[in-house]
């Protein structure tokens, strides 16, 4: 069931393709890898790459398929969405990583190094992670305190990350760092390094360089969003080179910045990762509600579940049209603020759909076994990621609002 999207042919083309590439690949593997907390297979990430799908926000010059003129966040909801409604953790949140990687190296990477990665993150050839928070600071990322000391040819990296998303899998970890030691600096002592690393399967890894510096990687365990695992990690006098600093000289003290410039990106795209969650959770509990009967009736014959469903329809469909709006507001310049209101609005309303849906299938709801549980666990995520609800309501959302009022 779903209502007319109001897209471009163009942009519906693009959906259609995903939705079937969903259906096909994500969809009959995500169970597996939810419940034995696999990571994602070569059968979902070789296919996701041949679709450009690491490539959404990369401009076409760089082997994208953004246009070179201008950003199209809606092509990018349109596709993650579609992933999402596969699996949150399988699929949908493929593309959060690339794009923040990018929109970082488009506002403060030298020529270079945009030649360098972006064809490589677009391809899908290179996978990143990125790498913000701290065991200490999350919503306050100004407070980062990861130590990058100057030495010969480069950096030395010392100090403790954590919920690194795809930091094993990945061999190019975007980290910020702290290059000012004079701490009251603050968001100006910050810089963001590309650092490369070999790519390691499973939960645990320990990339030794040969001067003796360490990176060591162990995931946490969770209770949904499975698939990418997200790490500790811990850098021990681990060396990167000089032109890993994004900018050069030039990006020295301006990794608030440049982390910033990704970050409604990020947060738009969550909004549509929750939509996806939402339609999958949707479309379960319609057709369970058809089927199961209760007292000599389908669930759905009752008017309380037709008015549940209804709702249901409402939220996700509001949440869909609302973001596609903030994409086109972001793809002509603006919407910055609106990115955090949409992302705070559509992963309240899939914490909620999915407690419907899983209400409407009673007990089996509970059962590991129907993954309209999957869809609760993973859904519970997305208002602490890529912002904390709270974070955004009080430091971008309220601050602006009350900033421009009469
Ligand atoms: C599954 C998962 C994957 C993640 N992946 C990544 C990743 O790939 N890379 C990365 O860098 N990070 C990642 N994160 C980290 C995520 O971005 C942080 O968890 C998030 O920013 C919140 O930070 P925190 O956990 O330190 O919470 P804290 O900052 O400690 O906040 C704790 C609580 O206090 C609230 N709070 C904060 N400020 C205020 C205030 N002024 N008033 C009232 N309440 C407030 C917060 O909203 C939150 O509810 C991931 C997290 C999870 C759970």
């Amino acid at each position: 069931m779903r209502l007319p999207s109001a897209l471009t042919e163009e942009k519906e083309l693009v959906r259609e393709t995903f939705y079937r590439f969903a259906n096909d690949v994500v969809a009959p593997l995500a169970e597996e890898i939810h419940r034995q907390d696999l990571d994602i297979p070569d059968e979902i990430l070789k296919p996701a790459a041949e679709l450009g799908c690491f490539g959404t926000c990369i401009p076409e010059e760089y082997g994208g398929l953004q246009p070179n003129d201008r950003p199209d966040s809606l092509g990018m909801i349109v596709v993650t969405e579609e992933l999402s409604r596969g699996s949150l953790g399988a699929a949908g949140s493929l593309i959060t990583r690339p794009e923040i990687a990018a929109r970082a190296l488009l506002s403060g990477g030298t020529e270079q190094q945009r030649q360098q990665w972006l064809p490589q993150l677009a391809s899908g050839e290179t996978l990143c992670a990125i790498s913000i928070t701290e065991p200490n600071t999350g919503s306050d990322v100004a407070a980062v305190s990861l130590k990058a000391t100057r030495t010969s040819g480069g950096w030395t990296l010392n100090g403790a990350k954590t919920w690194c998303t795809f930091a094993g899998k990945s061999e190019l970890l975007v980290v910020l760092a702290r290059t000012e030691p004079d701490a009251s600096l603050g968001y100006k002592g910050l810089s963001l390094f590309l650092v490369q690393k070999p790519s390691y399967s499973g939960h645990e890894f320990i990339h030794q360089q040969e001067n003796g510096g360490a990176l060591t990687g162990r995931a946490i365990a969770t209770l949904g969003y499975r698939g990418m695992h997200s790490f500790d990690l811990f850098f021990e006098d681990y060396f990167v080179s000089d032109d890993s600093l994004l900018g050069g000289d030039a990006g020295l003290g301006k990794g608030f910045y440049f982390t910033m410039a990704g970050f409604a990106g990020g947060r738009i795209q969550t909004a549509a990762r929750a939509t996806g969650v939402m339609q999958a959770a949707f479309e379960k509990a319609l057709s369970y509600a058809k089927d199961r009967k209760v007292f000599g009736k389908a669930v759905a014959d009752y008017q309380l579940t037709q008015i549940k469903l209804v709702r249901m329809l409402a939220a996700l469909n509001a949440s869909r049209q609302f973001s596609y709006e903030v994409a086109r507001l972001m793809d002509d310049g603006g919407g910055q603020m609106e990115a955090s209101l949409v992302k705070l609005y559509s992963c309240r309303a899939a914490e909620w759909i999915t407690r419907e849906a899983l209400q409407i299938h009673g007990g089996m709801g509970y059962a590991e076994e129907v993954s309209v549980s999957r869809y609760f666990v993973d859904a519970r995520v997305l208002s602490i990621f890529e912002g904390a609800e709270e974070t955004l309501a009080l430091k971008v959302i309220a601050r602006e609002l009350i900033a421009k009022a009469d």
